[in-house]
């Protein structure tokens, strides 16, 4: 006779819930019934390596006895397992696996070729299936396990603590069992059915219908007798099977598998995550024929073509199906606030082509899901990528505002638009739970225009990607009632949808900014000063290449050399690295990287010299200097003869002045020299007005030359910084310019990557003098004084504080030895001017903040980012301030504020620590910074006018190459193009943010000129006229124009 209860809603779900609970009445329950039989392997031999090494070297060792129990270690080492496994013949016909759970990563290797990856750190892979079905042939196997002395995270012990050394990974289990699949169903049918009735709300029938459901199951389930289960799980497919109306929400879900390319872990460990991770996915999809799943970074792509040649063959079969989806076009997922705009058109240029040529496709949206927020000027770059779609879940951590969409219009600074999902699970490494599933639904913020929503899932970060858990979970979940339908899809059916289905999409306009992270701006400086360093070595190197190879026939381009230096360049662009998140042993790859990328730009550029001015007429056999301005405009410049034809590479210079500023200024010849656009001439020295110092009684020093008076008192501060022209002070009345300030900075909880609000509570000015400010300089055409000024009793400062004789700005070059814990250093410039807004560059352009707090929006802007330069204006008034490799900024009110360092201590604690160099400058102006040259002085000041050996001289005292007749257009970027044999690539930009039209002209024997997007490929009936070697383009505020001149 049946019993009906009357069902309390928590003891039925908690009665389900402990039907499959680890931790209950596991003697009674599902849990622990998935492996009904196990056997422990006993025959384990294992050998250490500290080295990554191929498989086949690997099989060459000898191996030894190892143990189930055994610690191995160190972190970062390698330990290879050879396993003859020997499957008992009764288990004939049966699901049959290995467990393994070494507490690190692993990968599983079968017949030389790389299968699966194993995780048992993570607790999510622990297995691999030897059979479905086994066959009497498959009693025997021998498997290699390659264990790496790591985890998913790295080795840290708490997530981002810095690597220990000593870690070790017990090797807890290693056995073969039987898999039984009807428990396993079972199971996964009780968590769907927890879930709904957990997550449905109490209105809802489904929770109900969810909840006796599960109840009914275990009624039918006899734990004695495994046959019930089939009948158990039957109960849940009617359930499942229960479907939607046509108006639900559709949940487009994809696989996805977040690598970073280094983080916690080292790029050469990141090569075998990868692998991990994708075999393990395409073994996932020969067992889940609709599984699909989207892959970003073609540098990832590429390493496993190298390291693991059979893997990328199985890849590449899979992408042809369209179901392993490379996207994003780019390189690396960079960051999105630091890289110049040549840099962002790089990652695109050369990610495109990759995808291009090895699977012939090009992706159609751009992928950056984990990024620090997002420069205004990337839907431009995007759209001339060929991308029009944008995917990131970023903002979803801001700190104080909830970003108002998940699907929208985004608009950049130039009026380019793109179209943005933000996925609404705020998440891309989801589980396909039934609360990710409604999450994705209630969580979108553009209900009534959307219907749709992006679901990624898949372990991320660290790897590891879908399991199979995550992909039965979705084969049940469909078209289920009561929740979204859920199809496995892809970015671009998903964008389809949007694009069809969507309307009155709402738009964002200018940049997606991050409110947390700020102090990415600022980690790792010396990262930092690589990037801009060689973002102009490579500018200057392709100017100088190009041009040697137009005019000298026997000199070869560097192509090979180049796309190898852009490719290591951009990988270091990585969005844990140039922000500086990284573990210390990435920084030093990093760096590692940066000088190896130095010494061979400095080898190829002087080559490129050498070519240029052997296709000169020798008028004249004496060795003489040529001076070479990489710019589109002409420059006056004092520039610093080098003591002997030899010129010193930056490198050498670096170690000079590592060793002390002082020695630099000594004994040192100026020149004052004109230097015409893109110009290749003689060195000519020109007259100009001279620049004088003094030190009055009281000790204040006076540097003045024709457009600026400052006033310096003894601990280097600016009492006063005087503009001829206006007439007017630039320093705010009772303060000092160029004061250094430090401020705690202990952020919540993510060290290097946060610098809180209420670090600015935390304000100490520096002022105590190590050595007062003497004047080091004396010269016509540089003077110069130098200060020290005792930051703690570890820390000092060292500044020398010039002006050239026909600078309009004065320049700080400064040292900082740099020991401190959790502390932030900035200089500040309070200046006579009042202003709303502030104006930073960006790639390509500029953008306004506010200088006020006012609402929740302009004051979670305390840190932001800014490029070469920031400027405070008011009408016809308004101070700069450069600098050569910083990125952080904060203007607040009247005071302009530049962020120099900071000393976090996680996840590398020696981060920032030691010797820096850098410089930055103060300029005061009339007009507006465009009229003034704000945008071409920091240029000048970041690449100075170059110096190089000429072994004749040239024919003409001075060669312009390329000239641009309105200063609003740059000509940022001359080099080859990368696949078409007679063309050379302009790029321009428009840097005022105004309408204008230009003209540009070459001496080259250009023959035609075609526009092009950033990929290089020409565009539809846009020839330009080439007339008499010149073009007139007309551009619109910020709008970059890529050319394509054919010689
Ligand atoms: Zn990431």
């Amino acid at each position: 006779m049946d019993v009906v209860v009357a069902k309390n809603k928590r003891a039925t779900l908690e009665r389900a819930e402990k039907f499959i609970s680890p931790h209950y009445f596991t003697d009674v329950n599902l849990h622990g019934r998935v492996y009904p039989e196990k056997i422990p392997l006993t025959n384990l031999k294992h050998f250490a390596t500290a080295d990554r090494i191929q498989y086949q070297e690997a099989c060459r060792r000898s191996f030894s006895d190892a143990k189930i129990g055994e610690k191995f270690g160190p972190l970062w080492s390698t330990h290879w397992f050879k396993l003859e496994i020997s499957i008992p013949a009764n288990w004939v016909g049966k699901e049959v696996r290995l467990v393994w759970d070494s507490g690190s990563e692993a990968m599983v290797w079968q017949n030389g070729e790389p299968v699966q990856g194993l995780s048992g750190d993570c607790q999510h892979r622990k297995d691999f299936i030897l059979s479905q079905n086994l066959t009497k042939d498959e009693l025997r196997q021998t498997l290699y396990i390659e264990m790496a002395c790591n985890e998913m995270f790295g080795g840290g012990n708490g997530l981002i603590n810095p690597p220990d050394e000593n870690k070790e990974f017990q090797l807890s289990t290693a056995e073969i069992a039987v898999f039984d699949r009807d428990v396993y169903n079972l199971i996964t049918d009780f968590e769907l059915l927890i879930g709904m009735a957990k997550h449905l709300s109490d209105e809802d029938q489904r929770t109900y219908q969810a909840l006796y459901t599960a109840n009914k199951m275990v009624n039918v389930c006899k734990i004695d007798n495994p046959k019930s289960y089939k009948e158990a799980h039957q109960i849940a497919l009617s359930f499942f099977a229960e479907r939607n109306g046509d108006s639900q929400h559709t949940v487009h879900a994809m696989g996805h598998c977040h690598i970073d390319s280094a983080w916690l872990w080292t790029y050469d460990e990141t090569k075998r995550k990868c692998a991990r991770s994708w075999s393990a996915t395409i073994r996932l999809m020969d067992m889940y024929p609709s599984y699909t799943f989207v892959c970003s970074q073609a540098q990832q792509y590429e390493w496993v073509k190298i390291n693991y040649p059979g893997l990328y063959e199985r890849m590449k079969e899979k992408i042809k199906a369209s179901r392993f989806i490379p996207v994003g076009g780019c390189w690396v997922e960079m960051d999105g606030n630091v890289p110049s705009g040549e840099s962002f058109v790089r990652q695109f240029l050369v990610g495109q082509k990759f995808f291009q040529k090895e699977f012939g496709i090009k992706c159609k949206e751009f992928w950056l899901p984990d990024t620090f927020g997002y420069s205004a000027q990337l839907p431009q770059i995007m759209n001339s990528a060929g991308i029009k779609r944008f995917v990131t879940q970023k903002l979803s951590w801001n700190l104080v505002n909830k970003f108002p969409h998940n699907t929208f219009t985004w608009e950049g600074i130039d009026g380019s638009k793109t179209l943005a999902h933000f996925p609404p699970g705020d998440n891309y490494g989801l589980q396909c739970r039934i609360e990710d599933l409604l999450k994705t639904l209630k969580n979108n913020k553009d209900k009534g225009r959307v219907n749709s929503g992006m679901m990624l899932y898949g372990y991320g970060d660290g790897g590891g990607g879908p399991t199979e858990d995550m992909l039965e979970r979705l084969e049940r979940l469909q078209n289920v009632d009561g929740l979204p339908k859920v199809t496995y899809s892809t970015p671009d059916k998903f964008f389809e949808d949007v694009e069809k289905n969507s309307h009155d999409l709402c738009k964002w306009t200018g940049e997606l900014y991050l409110e947390l992270h700020q102090g990415t701006f600022t980690s790792q400086a010396k990262i930092k000063w690589y990037n801009r360093k060689l973002e102009f070595l490579l500018h200057n190197l392709e100017f100088i290449s190009t041009a040697a190879w137009v005019k000298n026939t026997s000199y070869r381009y560097p192509q090979q050399e180049l796309s190898q230096m852009w490719k290591n360049f951009l990988l270091n662009q990585f969005h844990d690295v140039l922000p500086g998140s990284c573990i210390d042993l990435v920084a030093k790859d990093a760096i590692r990287f940066y000088e190896e990328i130095e010494v061979k730009a400095e080898a190829e550029l002087k080559k490129a010299c050498m070519a240029l001015s052997a296709v000169t007429d020798k008028t004249s056999t004496q060795p003489s200097l040529m001076v070479i301005n990489t710019h589109s405009w002409e420059r006056v410049e004092v520039v610093a003869l080098p003591s002997s034809d030899e010129r010193e590479t930056p490198a050498k210079k670096k170690q000079k002045l590592s060793s002390s500023l002082a020695e630099v200024t000594e004994n040192v010849q100026y020149a004052a020299v004109k230097a015409s656009p893109y110009g290749i001439s003689h060195l000519i020295e020109i007259d100009v007005e001279s620049v004088k110092i003094q030190q009055d009684t009281s000790g204040l020093i006076y540097l003045q030359n024709k457009h600026i008076t400052a006033q310096i008192d003894q601990c280097g501060r600016l009492c006063s910084l005087l503009h001829h022209a206006a007439d007017r002070e630039a320093i705010a009345p009772s303060s000092y310019g160029n004061q250094f300030v430090i401020f705690d900075d202990v952020p919540l909880f993510w060290d290097a990557w946060d610098v809180m609000d209420y670090h600015l509570e935390t304000r100490t000015a520096i002022s105590t003098v190590r050595k007062p400010a003497q004047i080091i300089e004396k010269n016509k055409l540089r003077c110069a004084v130098k200060v020290s000024l005792q930051i703690s009793t570890d820390s000092y400062i060292e500044q020398v504080i010039s002006l050239d004789a026909t600078s309009t700005y004065l320049k700080m070059d400064t040292k900082v030895h740099w020991k401190e814990n959790r502390k932030f250093l900035k200089v500040e410039f309070p200046v006579t001017v009042r202003s709303m807004q502030a104006t930073y560059e960006i790639q390509f352009g500029h953008v306004q903040r506010p200088t006020h707090g006012n609402t929740s929006w302009d004051s979670a802007k305390y840190e932001v980012v800014g490029h070469k330069w920031a400027d405070l204006s008011e009408h016809n008034w308004g101070v700069a301030v450069l600098n050569d490799s910083k990125y952080g900024h904060c203007t607040q009110g009247n005071v302009i504020r530049l962020s120099l360092l900071k000393a976090a201590k996680a996840p590398d604690a020696n981060a920032d620590m030691g010797y820096h160099d850098f410089t930055y400058a103060v300029f005061p102006h009339t007009g507006t910074l465009q009229d003034a040259g704000v945008i071409q002085a920091s240029y000048d000041m970041n690449n100075p006018l170059q110096l190089l050996p000429s072994d004749g001289a040239l024919t003409q005292a001075s060669a312009s190459l390329f000239q641009v007749d309105n200063v609003a257009v740059i000509l940022e970027t001359v080099k080859k193009a990368e696949d078409i044999d007679n063309a050379i690539v302009l790029r321009l930009y428009e840097a005022y943010g105004s309408t204008v039209t230009a003209k540009v002209s070459s001496q080259l024997p250009i023959k035609t000129v075609r526009r092009c997007n950033i990929l290089e490929e020409e565009l539809d009936g846009n020839e330009v006229k080439w007339n008499n070697g010149s073009v007139s383009l007309s551009f619109s505020p910020f709008q970059i124009v890529s050319l394509l001149a054919f010689i």
